[in-house]
């Protein structure tokens, strides 16, 4: 498509030679910044093959721009060749504004698919694809940036599904991932949006909530245990309850790495699993 500039480019003052009389003494000041800024935009129309042409706002560039072009560069050429005035209106003035108004519109529609592209990224990046909840690797770059505060109080579960292989081996595994998928909206629905709730791996979740001491992070927990053992996980081809253990720690400055209070965490969850599941352990 740009050939179709460059053509224009050499074409307009072969045929304003030809058709129109000539300015006797040129502005060559005026005519050089002209033609530069004509130059400038061809460049602009140029560069713009590099991107995707079934873009909508790639098209509406490149038509803004063309127009812009026509308009910049017989301005330069109107130093040299006396035009009617019909064409100076015409095409200077009025395509300079279209042109500019196509080009702000075009680079509106720009904006706003880079920023859609980006969320979708970052979602991509972010998000477990079965579950839709966090990754172990957000929720780990999250967890750091708290302990990094300057007096940072939270606590941690860490939730393991019991016996949830049974549930595999007795439904089969497409069912085993809609109940992982009905686990986190049950979990969601109970948390509050400042909680960081995120998949650790498998049937392991984990969760932070923020500015909260040791024994309410424990009713907390037994409160979705609770909700859980008493919901039906009501599925197409399946119905069933599932429970889960929970370890629960609380931030302290003496232990201040994640990785040690993630380890006491699962210390506690692992005592949870032992003395017969579907419960929580805090100490
Ligand atoms: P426990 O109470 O000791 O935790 O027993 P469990 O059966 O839950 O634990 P185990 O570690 O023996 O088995 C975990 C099972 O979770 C095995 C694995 O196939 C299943 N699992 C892990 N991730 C997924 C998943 O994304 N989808 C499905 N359907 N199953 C999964
Ligand atoms: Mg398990
Ligand atoms: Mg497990």
């Amino acid at each position: 498509m740009s050939i179709y500039a460059l053509a224009l480019f050499f074409l307009l003052p072969v045929v304003s030679f030809w058709l129109f009389p000539h300015v006797n003494n040129i502005d060559y000041i005026s005519f050089a910044s002209e033609f530069i800024m004509a130059v400038t935009v061809l460049v602009c129309i140029v560069n713009l093959k590099n991107f995707q042409k079934s873009e909508r706002s790639n098209q509406i560039l490149y038509v803004g721009f063309s127009i812009l072009l026509v308009a910049i560069y017989v301005d330069a050429l109107d130093e040299l060749f006396i035009f009617p005035k019909v064409i100076t209106i015409v095409i200077e003035d009025i395509f300079q504004i279209l042109g500019l108004l196509l080009i702000v519109f075009g680079i509106k529609l720009w904006l706003e698919k880079q920023e859609a592209q980006n969320n979708s990224l970052i979602k991509l990046a972010t998000t477990d694809p079965l579950t839709g909840v966090f990754t172990r690797r957000y929720f780990i770059d999250k967890a750091t940036e708290k302990l990094s505060e300057s007096n940072p109080r939270f606590c941690i579960l860490m939730l393991d599904i019991d016996h949830f292989k049974k549930i595999n081996d007795k439904y089969g595994h497409n069912v085993g991932d809609l109940a992982l998928v009905e686990f986190c909206s049950l979990m969601e629905k109970n948390l509050r949006d400042s909680d960081l709730f995120a998949r650790w791996g498998g049937e392991e979740f984990i969760v932070m909530l923020p500015h909260i001491a040791l024994s309410s992070a424990a009713d907390k927990a037994e409160s979705l245990r609770s909700k859980l053992a008493e919901s039906k996980i009501q599925l197409p081809d399946a119905e069933f309850t599932m429970t889960v253990s929970i370890g629960v720690v609380e931030f302290n400055p003496v232990t201040p790495k994640l990785e040690t209070l993630i380890d006491i965490a699962d210390q506690r969850l692992y005592k949870a699993k032992q003395q017969g599941r579907n419960q929580v352990v805090s100490n």
